[in-house]
């Protein structure tokens, strides 16, 4: 079983000297002033959380967006602080951002455009050609700080995090040919029929190709991807072996699902007086012994599905009375996206349907949603997952779902039910969940009253499968298999054509602007 030892392990032997480089959009440790002292906390989001774990073990650089308003007061002369901090392990780079790049290269392009297109949720997607030229701007700015990092010499390993830094790829390949490329993509890839609606799609798809390795969530991501590839530039792809080869270099997909640090979270879970902890809660809730309580988790998001979940509970207690004053649905919102006005009018929208849904059944100091539009952290997530006798988990597109996964690890006892759309990617992982469709509300229904009653042997048994899975498939067995791969793939591609053949320009005469990638013809959005 991969762990952080066997990890470092294979990082000391496999790169000896070589820079390793992590590059993401968001940074894992936000420095931040609060009455007067400078605190130091974990972001939220699955990307940062797993990664960290896996950089606490391999070492190396990260490369990340510095957004703490302390951040710059904690850093040295080249924006580098070690962390954790109670352990520093690793080097995170901050790189400054300008209003305009966080504006228009993280709200706009990030968040107006690949977050909704490819979840699939056409109405909201907006692409503006200004924001695109400034997304062009940003991601060279995460370019250039990855290549001050690189030792001369010896060929780097580098590995870029998601669609924020979808022009990363080319940028860095036209300066180091000699580097070993990668790339995950965290969110859903969509079907040519939606992608083709991207103005940017040939520029995205030839800078990702400059990838030795692309790592998807699933088989169908990897696959509409490669379908893309093959529809936009008639390239030679290899529907068998996953490789596109692309003017004389080879790129392998990959699926690779993301995890968790399971022993972490099984460790947590598992902590001394934690079973009164979890009595606590259930008993604060005002549920009797023979009461039921589920559980969502999630970033307040549209893409969740959290209305929809809302709704499913409304109409289970119309229709099984009988769990009036006995079942309590706890939805834990950690606040994301605020600054967008999109987000803020979900969260009315989150907070108006519970409050509507507790008028509707409230009796005796009973209510049936328990709504907590706060950040809570890994502990108490551990105690509410234990706590709980099924999680609901109902995005409408979800590259991964990493709370799936946590709640199942910390189902230490395995009396849980993990009711999960079959549209998160953890789906493709977890056959003893209950799947369930978040769009047919009669369906969901059927199987949260079905979860609820379901007999412990065969909790258990769905339980138990999945937990083996997790503890061999953790986020360490991920991270290894992707540089590995990635090494594999990149002596690979040396082999058929060196990459310095598809980039001879001198270098000096490569002048490293904004200008090298010309801007696109944009046609209008249909
Ligand atoms: N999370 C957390 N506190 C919260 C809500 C979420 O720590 O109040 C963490 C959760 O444990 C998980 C991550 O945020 O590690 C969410 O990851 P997931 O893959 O489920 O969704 P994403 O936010 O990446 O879309």
């Amino acid at each position: 079983m991969w762990d952080g030892e066997h990890l470092h392990q294979f990082v000391k032997e496999t790169f000896k000297d070589r820079s390793l480089i992590v590059v993401s959009n968001r940074e894992p440790y936000i420095h931040s002033r609060s009455n007067g002292k400078i605190r130091c906390d974990r972001t939220v989001g699955g990307l940062t959380a797993v990664l960290d774990s896996a950089m606490k073990s391999m070492g190396g650089v990260w490369v990340a967006w510095g957004s703490g308003d302390a951040d710059w007061e904690v850093t040295d002369r080249e924006g580098k602080v070690a962390v954790p901090p109670d352990q520093p392990s690793y080097l995170l780079k901050r790189i400054p951002l300008t209003p305009k790049e966080i504006e228009q290269y993280y709200y706009g392009v990030s968040n107006r455009f690949f977050w909704p297109l490819f979840h699939k949720f056409v109405d909201r997607v907006q692409f503006l050609e200004e924001e695109w030229l400034c997304y062009k701007e940003a991601n060279r700015r995460f370019a250039d700080a990855v290549l001050t990092e690189l030792k001369e010499k010896q060929s780097p390993v580098i590995w870029i995090q998601d669609y924020h830094l979808a022009c990363v790829p080319l940028m860095l390949r036209e300066r180091r040919p000699d580097a070993t490329l990668s790339l995950f993509w965290h969110i859903p890839w969509p079907s040519y029929d939606l992608f083709k609606i991207a103005p940017c799609r040939q520029e995205l798809l030839e800078s990702l190709l400059c990838c030795n390795l692309l790592g998807f969530q699933t088989d169908s991501d990897r696959d509409h991807f490669l379908e893309a590839v093959e529809k936009e530039f008639a390239a030679p792809v290899d529907f068998s072996s996953h490789e596109v080869t692309y003017k004389g270099h080879v790129t392998i997909a990959k699926t690779c699902a993301a995890s968790i640090d399971t022993a972490a979270w099984i460790k947590l879970a598992s902590l001394s007086g934690i079973e009164k902890k979890v009595g606590n809660v259930r008993r604060q809730l005002g549920l009797p012994s023979t009461g039921f309580f589920g559980i969502g988790v999630d970033r307040l998001e549209y893409t969740k599905g959290i209305l929809e979940r809302f709704s499913a509970v409304d109409i289970f207690l119309t229709r099984y009375p009988q769990f009036r004053e006995k079942f309590t649905f706890m939805q834990i919102a950690s606040p994301s996206r605020m600054a967008m006005a999109e987000y803020r009018e979900y969260g009315e929208k989150v907070e108006n349907a519970a409050r509507m849904i507790n008028r509707k059944y409230s009796s005796n100091g009973w209510k049936p949603i328990e709504y907590l539009p706060s950040h809570v952290g890994s502990l108490d997530l551990a105690i509410y997952y234990r706590a709980a006798d099924i999680a609901i988990i109902s995005p409408f597109a979800d590259g991964m779902n990493l709370v799936a996964k946590e709640f199942v690890a910390a189902q230490v006892d395995e009396r849980g039910v993990l009711l999960l759309s079959q549209f998160a990617g953890a789906a493709r992982e977890m056959p003893g969940a209950v799947l369930i469709d978040p769009h047919d509300l009669e369906e969901f229904v059927s199987e949260i009253k079905r979860s609820l009653e379901m007999a412990p042997s065969a909790k258990k048994a769905a339980m138990s499968g999945m937990r083996s899975h997790l503890q061999t498939y953790n986020v360490y067995k991920w991270v290894k298999d992707l540089l590995s791969e990635s090494c594999l793939s990149h002596k690979r591609s040396q082999t058929v054509t060196p990459l310095s053949d598809r980039f001879p320009v001198p270098q000096s005469e490569r002048a490293y602007s904004p200008s090298l990638i010309p801007p696109p013809d944009f046609p209008p959005l249909p």
